[in-house]
């Protein structure tokens, strides 16, 4: 078949999230929408998001059918398909189970900007799923979810983990590693004690898009990817 450059960067995006530390073992996954609109590009379940190599990958068309590649989709494709059926201008989404993400969301309290990361949503708080902690395993949890994900760049699934989005996916990966940070500070501050500052919604917004353009965000990116390269995680097309 001819080459689809969505496939290695499918491969590039699980390496990157695994050097970004959200990796779970071989749970989590992020998908890539198809140049032609057949479907997303993805891994097939039972290898972690390092270890893909490109015969790992699936075309899964947005009725979750196997297009192309081996073996059954993971049970939660859902979440992509919907999110990009939903918001026709995203390219690339992730799930992860990051563990900040997860600790933080049981505390049930906002997210505030106390870092550049925490910025990413401009002073408001972050997205949370929280009609199930179970998977997401049905297209109606799916829509649901991408519902609450709204035009956000990532959303708290709360007793679960956490979905990104974006135009790119250096933006979708970005926002994923951008959400996990922004959840691991405040956890680390709220361990030390009450939180005294914060940005405001003013500040919290300049900052946004000071320091997240999609310049920041691809430069964020290839710092990874070359981190990634260097530590020689997986594979990259065969
Ligand atoms: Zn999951």
């Amino acid at each position: 078949m001819r080459d689809v450059p969505e496939r290695r960067a499918a491969l590039q995006a699980g390496r990157v999230l695994a050097m970004a530390g959200q990796g779970d073992m071989v749970w989590g996954h992020v998908a890539v929408r198809d140049p032609d609109g057949r479907g997303i590009w993805i891994k097939a379940p039972g290898r972690g998001l390092e270890e893909v190599h490109d015969r790992d990958l699936q075309l899964v068309s947005f009725g979750g059918e196997v297009l192309d590649g081996a073996g059954s989709p993971h049970i939660e494709a859902h979440i992509h398909l919907e999110i990009m059926r939903r918001n026709p201008a995203v390219t690339c989404t992730v799930h992860s189970h990051a563990q900040a993400a997860v600790a933080f969301a049981a505390l049930g309290t906002p997210l505030l900007p106390i870092s550049h990361d925490g910025a990413l949503f401009g002073g408001k708080d972050v997205p949370r799923f929280t009609t199930t902690g179970a998977l997401v395993s049905t297209p109606d949890l799916g829509k649901a979810l991408a519902e609450t994900l709204g035009d956000a760049p990532a959303a708290l699934m709360h007793r679960h983990g956490l979905v990104a989005a974006g135009e790119g996916v250096h933006a979708a990966v970005m926002h994923a590693v951008l959400l996990e940070r922004a959840c691991r500070v405040q956890l680390t501050a709220m361990a030390a004690g009450p939180i005294r500052d914060h940005s405001d919604a003013a500040e919290a917004l300049a900052k946004r898009d000071q320091c997240w353009s999609d310049r920041q965000l691809r430069a964020g990116w290839d710092y990874l990817l070359r981190r990634a390269d260097q530590a020689g995680t997986g594979q990259d097309v065969a």
